[in-house]
């Protein structure tokens, strides 16, 4: 079935489209030409390739729920086993996210979150030196992890020595996969950047990261945004800061916002895009940092957003908030 879209996002505005869909795989999204003829169906609106928030816990907050409220991919940053264990098979279910997962929480023995209530004791994963390095992170990997997450937060226990963090990221890397680590507490963002972390859970917050590091952070680092978890206060501000100079240097920014943590909207959060827009973002940055390409060949993650952009700041932030997932069997039933 041929479907014109009136504007498509895909890494960049592609404006109208032609796109074709076979059952529930989308085969094709090209820009339309003047050679084309007329589509079976036309929808208003923008399509997206999908929308992924990069720190979600599945444990703490219903994947359903998160495809509801628009979200396509989503990768989880900390959870039980038992609750990613279906997630490792990558056939595509309808009605959820595509999961890519870290697997349990690798921690110092009493470090953060052992003593969590929500930290579920399946979940934390405790390393107790070097040598225990190897084997915690093998078994997140066959478990189908794509990434290890890592906590250093000096703030609230106990966090790795550097041998013991070094080891952790030899062990991640030996297996070719990056590390995620949670960095709070004087220097704990420093100490990860400098152990070869590729990715922070959260735009640093608990201490303004100095210029000459953040510029270097950037060329190697993606940052998970996560801004507004911590509200609007001195926190925020400090995060806020960060990211903003931390993009300046051509840093990498990932739309993040620790679902399961506290209470939030379920699915797209406007009021993360609110913060990255206020963090110095522009409206492509944002949508950057939200989507995902499509893989070459097929795929089935759709999203669309009813209308056009709007052009005043607040409308276009609850404008894309409203997008959901258009699952491509149900097209033709939803805009015929
Ligand atoms: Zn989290």
């Amino acid at each position: 079935m041929d479907v014109d879209v009136a504007n498509l996002w895909s890494g960049a505005w592609l404006g109208r489209c032609r796109l074709t869909v076979c059952g529930d795989l989308l085969v094709s999204a090209r820009r339309r030409n003047a050679m084309d003829g007329s589509a079976d169906l036309e929808i208003p609106g923008v399509v997206f390739a999908g929308l992924r928030d990069a720190h979600v816990h599945l444990g703490l907050v219903d994947a359903g729920a998160l495809f509801a409220g628009g979200l396509a991919v989503v990768h989880d940053l900390g959870s039980p086993p038992s609750v990613l264990a279906p997630f490792a098979d990558p056939a595509v279910r309808a009605g959820l996210p595509e999961v890519s997962f870290a697997g349990q929480f690798l921690t110092a023995p009493g470090g953060y979150p052992t003593d969590r209530p929500w930290a579920a004791a399946e979940s934390v994963r405790v390393v107790d030196g070097p040598q225990a390095a190897a084997s915690a992170v093998d078994t997140q990997v066959r478990a189908g992890a794509s990434f290890v997450k890592i906590m250093l937060n000096s703030a609230a226990g106990p966090v790795f020595d550097d041998a013991t963090l070094g080891a952790l990221v030899g062990a991640a890397h030996a297996d070719g996969i990056p590390v995620v680590a949670h960095a709070e507490g004087r220097g704990q963002a420093a100490r990860a950047f400098e152990a070869g972390v590729e990715r922070l859970a959260h735009t640093p917050w608990t201490e303004r990261v100095p210029d000459e590091l953040l510029a270097a952070m950037a060329s190697s680092m993606r940052w998970i945004s996560t801004l507004d978890i911590h509200g609007r206060g001195s926190e925020f501000d400090v995060a806020t800061d960060n990211l903003r100079r931390f993009r300046a240097c051509g840093g990498v920014v990932m739309y993040g916002t620790d679902q399961g943590n506290g209470p939030q909207t379920v699915g797209l959060n406007p009021r993360e895009f609110d913060a990255l827009l206020d963090a110095g973002l522009d409206r492509v940055a944002v949508l950057e940092s939200i989507t995902v390409p499509w893989p070459p060949g097929t795929s089935t993650r759709l999203a669309w957003a009813p209308g056009g952009p709007p052009t005043d700041a607040r409308l276009w932030v609850s404008w894309l908030a409203s997008t959901r997932n258009l699952q491509p069997a149900q097209i033709r039933e939803q805009f015929a």
